[in-house]
């Protein structure tokens, strides 16, 4: 490797992703996915992808797809941008919106792909801390910045930033972009893309990879007024990748046709997630409020690493972060019934 490269790749801090285990036995509670899989609309639009759409190259505006998510939205297909998962458009978002002098703010607990892609992309931020409790005080993004990144709810702690204290965030900070990371919205937020017609500033990004169950398809959308989407675009358009293929088009607009099975798999996981924070207060632990597909947790009486380690043993996979203030904390997925059910009797075994 020449120099240039072995030094460059020497600064950069590598994201390490959850681990996607082979084995099928084990109960897999740490990567946020939706165990409910899509709805059956979606696996029969895949199976009728034709030979002829196969052979050519996709739409390269998706425009059916924008027109979907653009209707959904009450916002029109200008308003859309769309991308190989949330994490291609915020990495585009990185490139195309946030790179300024005046650095960019995002939560000390929030996204680790975050301070990732600051360091690749050479945008200068700066970690804002969280309350004590964990909340988002907005009024801590006081700093002269050009940009701030929120997840809402934030992850990995679940915990929801209410609207108001947006719109306070969008007044104070006209000049900034100010950008929503609504991957988990569904589970029991309220999307800020209403805003969006009032708010040149701000960008909305969602994911059909947790409530619409397809992380496996990456697909994902930034929702703004034009001229930012024009950034994006812009952006996209310089690296030659087109928004996604025929498939993932298809899967996704079968998946947004079916409003029923999107609010019943939901209404399900936030039923198990109520459950879940009551058994696991009743075992001891102390659980922040998530609106959610996950639960961040930690117990006073044990150690999180411990916890984690022995739950691995007997085949449950939560994520465990070994991060200053968070290194005593699970974060847990939101499974099944019946996987939350295992989750409690081995927690019952282990403390
Ligand atoms: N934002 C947040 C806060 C996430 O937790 C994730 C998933 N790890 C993403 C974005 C990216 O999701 P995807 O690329 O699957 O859309």
């Amino acid at each position: 490797m020449s120099r240039f490269w072995s030094d460059l790749a020497s600064q950069l801090t590598p994201y390490v992703p959850g681990e996607q285990p082979k084995a099928e036995r084990l109960v897999k509670l740490n990567t946020n996915e939706n165990p409910y899989g899509p709805s059956p609309a979606v696996l029969e639009a895949i199976a009728g992808t034709s030979a002829s759409e196969l052979k050519r190259y996709p739409d390269p505006d998706s425009s059916a797809l924008k027109a979907a998510f653009a209707e959904r939205e009450g916002l029109t297909p200008e308003q859309v941008f769309l991308g190989n998962g949330s994490d291609e458009v915020l990495a585009h978002t990185f490139q195309a919106l946030l790179k300024h002098d005046k650095p960019l703010l995002f939560p000390d607990i929030s996204y680790s792909f975050y301070p990732v892609w600051s360091e690749l992309y050479q945008v200068n931020y700066q970690p804002v801390p969280l309350r004590d409790d964990f909340t988002i005080d907005v009024d801590a993004y006081s700093a002269p910045n050009s940009g701030i990144l929120i997840p809402n709810p934030n992850a990995p702690t679940g915990v929801l930033l209410p609207r108001e204290d947006i719109v306070r965030l969008l007044g104070a900070h006209p000049e900034s972009v100010v950008v929503i990371d609504e991957a988990y919205i569904d589970f029991g937020g309220e999307s800020a893309t209403a805003l969006i017609a009032e708010h040149n500033n701000l960008l909305v990004i969602q994911t059909v990879s947790k409530s619409r169950s397809l992380a496996g398809m990456r697909v994902g959308a930034a929702f703004g007024q034009a001229p930012l989407i024009e950034g994006l675009v812009r952006v996209k358009d310089s690296f030659n990748s087109y928004p996604m293929d025929v498939v993932a088009q298809r899967a996704t607009l079968a998946s947004l046709a079916d409003e029923a099975w999107f609010r019943q798999c939901c209404d399900k996981v936030v039923a198990t997630r109520e459950r879940t924070d009551k058994v696991l207060r009743d075992l001891g632990f102390a659980v922040l409020p998530s609106a959610a597909n996950f639960i961040f947790a930690r117990h006073p009486g044990h150690d999180a690493a411990q916890i984690f380690a022995a739950l691995r043993e007997r085949g449950i996979v939560v994520r465990y972060f070994s991060k200053p203030r968070i290194d005593q904390f699970l974060r847990i997925s939101i499974g099944t019934d019946e996987e939350m059910d295992e989750l409690f009797a081995a927690l019952a075994e282990i403390l």
